[in-house]
């Protein structure tokens, strides 16, 4: 069973002469142990298919299904509770807390959710890899476009989810720091079984990636 499915999904916003069709029949799998690659323009609806594959937003039809759990049929409070449990997102916007120096955000994870988060060790060997262990006393607004990005990574990433969703999460990275965070992506999926699902529109990414997908005009074609 795919960790991730999305069926017949469609998006549109607005109604009546305003209406505007952001995903069309959008077909989707990920699986455990994989990186899959959706790549596509600005303004192609990544983001938008991201958000609904995460319970972010709702399909106006079609289906999501994490394992075998349809998600429109979960009600609001076990929704949020699958969504902390089970799914990671690396967001564009970063969702870094302002007032928090980086080692807070993690402390702050751990008061939303208190188990099954990663040890303090993998953590540390964590901010190592990602070159972050010296800005964990730093706040969010000290931090360059690159290291904000990182922190971010690593936030999604310490919850320890079975599926992590990543918004273009190397757009402000110079190609040595795409080539860690790839390699970082790819080892998780194949070492801890994670389903990982970046959507971008950065090449760079496509040799640590199982599967390719495109996304054009909201329309999604298995590349
Ligand atoms: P991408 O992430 O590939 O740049 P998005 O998913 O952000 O694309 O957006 C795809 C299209 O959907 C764009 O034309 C955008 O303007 C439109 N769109 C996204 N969200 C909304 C919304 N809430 N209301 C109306 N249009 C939207
Ligand atoms: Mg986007």
């Amino acid at each position: 069973m795919p960790a991730l499915t999305l069926e017949h999904v469609n998006k549109k916003f607005g109604h009546a002469t305003n209406e505007v069709t952001v995903l069309t029949d959008v077909n989707f799998e990920a699986e455990a142990g994989q990186v899959s690659l959706v790549i596509g323009p600005s303004g192609s609806g990544k983001s938008t298919f991201l958000t609904i594959a995460g319970g972010i937003q709702t399909p106006t039809a079609g289906e999501v299904r994490v394992e075998d759990q349809s998600l429109d049929q979960l009600a609001g409070k076990a929704r949020d509770a699958m969504r902390l449990n089970k799914i990671g997102f690396i967001l564009q916007a970063y969702n870094l807390i302002p007032y928090l120096s980086v080692k807070d955000q993690f402390a702050l994870v751990d008061r939303v959710k208190p188990q099954g988060n990663l040890t303090p060790a993998e953590l540390a060997k964590l901010l190592d890899q990602l070159g972050i262990a010296n800005l964990t006393n730093q706040y969010p607004g000290e931090l360059s476009g690159g290291q904000t990005q990182r922190v971010a990574i690593a936030r999604a990433l310490y919850q320890n989810p079975d599926i992590i969703l990543a918004d273009e999460p190397t757009a402000a990275l110079d190609s040595d720091r795409v080539k860690v965070v790839g390699q970082l992506l790819h080892d998780l999926a194949k070492q801890h079984h994670k389903a990982i699902v970046v959507v971008t529109h950065d090449l760079r990414l496509q040799e640590f990636a199982d599967k390719t997908y495109a996304i054009m005009d909201g329309k999604m074609t298995l590349a």
